[in-house]
């Protein structure tokens, strides 16, 4: 009888680390933080042009950023990259090769970890520490910021637009970084683009951690997915690019 018990209390144990395990892993892929901080940043543009940004995160990657940058070269497409200093500092040359290649820049963090948890005078050092990397490769400086994982407080978001930025999430999230297919990414971003929006892909960062993942699925799809969206009449602007596009059309 005991043995029983034992073995009914080992078995709803196991069921139930399971489905706690399954939750996580459920909410880590399909909840999106960016919805709920939208409030005060640019992540869509309501446009009556086709236009849509793409954006990559946690870069540069000496081996995914170049392969991107290629895919962009061939089909003539500009982008917004948001790097961490950290990332840029160690590859200088894959910055310095996206700048002259025409492509934005923007402010990721430092070293990519949850700003919630920061004061002001740590947040001001990831964005300054960041911002003076960028600038010494490039000698440009960064008007856009994007939170990590668009974790960010109101007084957060208050402080970043004193320093000068604008911070910039999006719209539509390619959840490349679960690594699905590249066709999964690509008939998903289809069915749910609207003009204006800003999408999200990664061009570095695991799904643990800001280095070490694999891209391949990324540069496929972008790839795909841009060919797509031009048989659609989309064209592909940077976030400067788009928020002029925004002011045009407000005036
Ligand atoms: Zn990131």
């Amino acid at each position: 009888m005991k043995k029983i018990a034992i073995k009914k209390l080992f078995f709803l144990s196991f069921v139930s680390l399971f489905l706690i395990g399954l939750a996580l892993i459920l909410f880590t892929v399909f909840f999106d933080q960016a919805v709920i901080a939208r409030k005060d940043t640019v992540y869509h543009i309501p446009a009556s042009e086709k236009v849509v940004a793409l954006t990559f995160d946690d870069g540069p990657s000496p081996v995914w950023t170049p392969r991107i940058l290629d895919v962009l070269k061939k089909a003539q497409v500009k982008a917004t990259f948001f790097m961490l200093g950290e990332h840029a500092q160690r590859y200088p040359e894959v910055v310095r090769r996206l700048a002259e290649e025409g492509h934005e820049i923007g402010n990721h963090t430092f070293d990519h970890h949850t700003l919630i948890y920061y004061n002001a005078s740590e947040l001001k050092r990831e964005l300054v520490d960041t911002e003076k990397v960028i600038r010494s490769i490039t000698g440009q400086t960064t008007k856009y910021f994007r939170p990590p994982k668009a974790w960010l407080t109101e007084r957060e978001k208050k402080q970043i637009k004193e320093m000068g930025y604008e911070t910039v999430l999006w719209s539509l999230n390619s959840k490349d970084w679960v690594t699905f297919d590249d066709r999964y990414i690509v008939s998903y971003i289809l069915r749910h683009v609207r003009p204006g929006d800003i999408l999200l892909f990664h061009d570095s960062g695991g799904v643990f951690k800001p280095e070490g993942g694999k891209r391949k699925e990324t540069v496929k799809a972008i790839s795909l997915l841009i060919e797509k969206l031009r048989e659609r009449g989309y064209r592909f602007v940077t976030i400067s690019q788009l928020l002029e596009l925004h002011e045009k059309n407000e005036k």
